[in-house]
């Protein structure tokens, strides 16, 4: 295992030897700069967002990085590029600790923080200490590294890390894609945004329906624009990649009644004996032409949600 470690002969090598920025060939419809060109085209490779940090005489240093990446599982290693201009990099040695933090999807102000971005309304960072290596509260996934390896070159120094700790909690993370902050949208909540007083008209027009346990309510691909509350039992929704239990007072089908051409995005199952009001597409919108303010509020739901990507 240890050969892991030992065995790449680049280690603690220079990557000066690398091709110079001028045999930087940049492909069609892609001009002006080179340098900006290939900054560009990194940047189309999206990643999470990290705050380094690390303690010096009693004092933490933090600074924000996405490139960081695992490189081995047993052992456990990682690695992260630090521009030579950065405090960090001078901070960090063969045998120094880091820590890494995985910020969670709210943290952008921090992210901005750490990266020496400069406005009034920044949050203060609140850190923990585990094995003397300070983390940031609040984020998604935590490491602490030991650096095993420097390796350098080029504007940037690589850090080889040997994972002492880790840890991680449930939540969604902050994203990096094209120079700008990204966020998942894992549940299509559309509907369940609205207000009851603008919900429950729309609801009322429904029907009931029944299911039994084990019967499929919806299956991926199927065509349907039908809007399902679910009033009692439960529900196991399977998405890609991901599954979810839903019980009484959640929705079903939110981008479905509104993009029928689109078909289903997930299947789902009835858990036990489940009661459901269903509304259809057509009596959502008479529903909408009873009540413009609810056409207007699910306009309002569906910008912010583009608000929150940008
Ligand atoms: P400084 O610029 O001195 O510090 C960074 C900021 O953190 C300063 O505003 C400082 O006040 C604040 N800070 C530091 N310690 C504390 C503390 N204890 N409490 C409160 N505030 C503190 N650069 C890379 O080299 N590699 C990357 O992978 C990388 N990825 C990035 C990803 C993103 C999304 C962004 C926005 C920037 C990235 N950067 C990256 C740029 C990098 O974050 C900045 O250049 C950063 O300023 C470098 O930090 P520094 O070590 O030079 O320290």
């Amino acid at each position: 295992m240890s050969d892991a470690i030992s065995a790449p002969e680049a280690f603690g090598a220079s990557f000066d030897a690398a091709p110079a920025r001028e045999a930087l060939e940049l492909g069609e419809g892609l001009e002006g700069d080179p340098a900006l060109a290939f900054r560009k085209t990194l940047g189309m490779f999206a990643t999470g967002v990290t705050v380094l940090t690390t303690r010096v005489g009693g004092q933490v240093h933090g600074m924000t990085a996405n490139a960081f990446m695992s490189v081995s599982l047993q052992p456990p290693l990682v690695l992260v590029s630090i521009d030579r201009r950065a405090k960090m990099g001078a901070l960090l040695h063969e045998g120094t600790r880091f820590g890494v933090s995985v910020l969670e999807a709210q943290q952008t102000g921090l992210s901005d923080r750490f990266a020496g971005r400069v406005a009034d309304d920044l949050p203060e960072a609140a850190f923990e200490l585990v094995h003397e290596t300070p983390l940031v509260e609040g984020a998604l996934a935590h490491l602490v590294a030991g650096v095993v390896r420097s390796y350098w070159g080029g504007d940037h120094s690589l850090f080889l890390g040997r994972v002492e700790y880790a840890r991680y909690g449930e939540g969604r993370p902050l994203l990096f894609h094209g120079g700008r902050y990204e966020r998942l949208i894992e549940d299509p909540q559309v509907f369940s945004m609205l207000p009851e007083e603008l919900l429950g008209p729309i609801i009322a027009l429904g029907e009931p329906r029944e299911y039994a346990d084990g019967q499929a309510i919806m299956r991926a691909g199927e065509r349907g624009a039908e809007l399902l509350l679910v009033v009692a039992g439960s529900v196991h929704v399977e998405r890609p990649g991901r599954s979810l239990t839903l019980g009484p007072g959640e929705l079903i089908g939110e981008i479905e009644v509104l993009d029928p051409g689109g078909g289903r995005i997930a299947n789902i199952f009835a858990v036990g004996s489940v009661r459901c009001v269903a509304v259809t597409r057509q009596q959502l919108l008479t529903a909408l032409e009873a009540d413009p303010r609810a056409a207007i509020a699910l306009i309002e739901v569906l910008a912010a949600r583009f608000r929150e990507t940008a």
